[in-house]
């Protein structure tokens, strides 16, 4: 594990709770911070100030014809392997993709040549006064890596998807042959946040080519390193402080800069207190 505490975490059981939570964060005038899973972050050192609100317990999971409603808390990666089991087929692509359904959507979560988007039909979110809404995210509202919740302040709470039949057996077969594929990939060997930058098909080549190209696989910053098999995965190897990835982040960046005259985006998001205004 990486980073410091929070200065208040709360896993919420329900909607009451949830509201509670809002009442007394905004008397308390805290910050909030909503977790899904936590697989695409890296948290300061020092910890989050305010209050992190953990959306495990809204894990509902309903499945109807070709409609799937799947709450934000439930595992991504879960609710696929629910969804094919019964022959759905759709959202199997982020079968063995870490995180929650409210994190994919709020990264727009990809695959395989599909996003997380193409599925979606509404989502049901929370403002930070408490009011609920169920919304229908046009297209142009959705990119690569991008969707809406990254500008606007609003709690995902659960989202219907449209999906297709499918054979169960065969949609099975199917997924753990991609859970094969990402461990192939050395996607599960050590703690990461999957891709630590963007791709960005301007550059010519994924950023981890990029990355390798500039000999960056295997460097080192006390108990982090560029993974040795991938060049866009930072692994903690070693009991990393999250200012080692940090450090990182930062060489890798400027050395691709350097060599190649491109600038690469971050996909790990930095959360809580960093020193530098980060
Ligand atoms: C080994 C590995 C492989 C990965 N492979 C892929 C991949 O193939 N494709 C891909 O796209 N990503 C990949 N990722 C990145 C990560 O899994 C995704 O970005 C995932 O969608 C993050 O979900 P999470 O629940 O962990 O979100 P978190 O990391 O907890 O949060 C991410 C953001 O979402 C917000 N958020 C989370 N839940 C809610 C909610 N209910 N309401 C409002 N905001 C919310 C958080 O505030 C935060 O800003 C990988 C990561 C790892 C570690």
């Amino acid at each position: 594990m990486v980073g410091g505490d929070a200065d208040f975490f709360a896993v919420p059981a329900d909607l009451e709770d949830l509201l509670k939570l809002l009442v007394f964060a905004r008397h308390a005038n805290l910050e909030i911070f909503i977790l899904g899973r936590g697989s695409n972050l890296l948290v300061a050192d020092s910890g989050i100030r305010g209050l992190v609100i953990d959306m495990r317990h809204f894990n509902s999971f309903e499945a109807q014809g070709k409609t799937l409603i799947l709450g934000s808390g439930l595992s991504i990666s879960d609710a696929a392997w629910r969804a094919g089991s019964v022959g759905m087929a759709g959202l199997d692509f982020l079968f063995g993709m870490p995180g929650t359904v409210g994190g994919a959507l709020w990264m727009n979560a990809r695959c395989c040549g599909l996003q997380i988007s193409d599925f979606v039909a509404w989502i049901e979110v929370m403002d930070l006064e408490g009011r609920i809404e169920r919304i229908v995210v046009p297209d142009n509202e959705w990119g690569y890596k991008k969707s809406l919740f990254q500008r606007e302040r609003l709690i995902i709470l659960k989202a219907r998807f449209d999906v297709v039949q499918g054979n169960s057996k065969a949609l099975r077969l199917a997924m753990s042959a991609k859970r094969e594929s990402r461990i192939s990939k050395g996607h599960y060997i050590f703690p990461c946040a999957g891709s630590a930058f963007k791709n960005n098909r301007e550059f010519g080549a994924p950023s981890g080519v990029l990355i390798d190209h500039c000999g960056m696989k295997g460097y080192r910053v006390g108990g982090a390193a560029v993974s040795t098999w991938h060049g866009n995965i930072i692994v903690n190897d070693r009991g990393a402080a999250a200012t080692d990835i940090e450090a990182i982040l930062l060489a890798v960046a400027k050395r691709v800069e350097t060599e190649i005259g491109v600038q690469l985006e971050r996909e790990i998001l930095l959360v809580g207190e960093w020193g530098n205004g980060q």
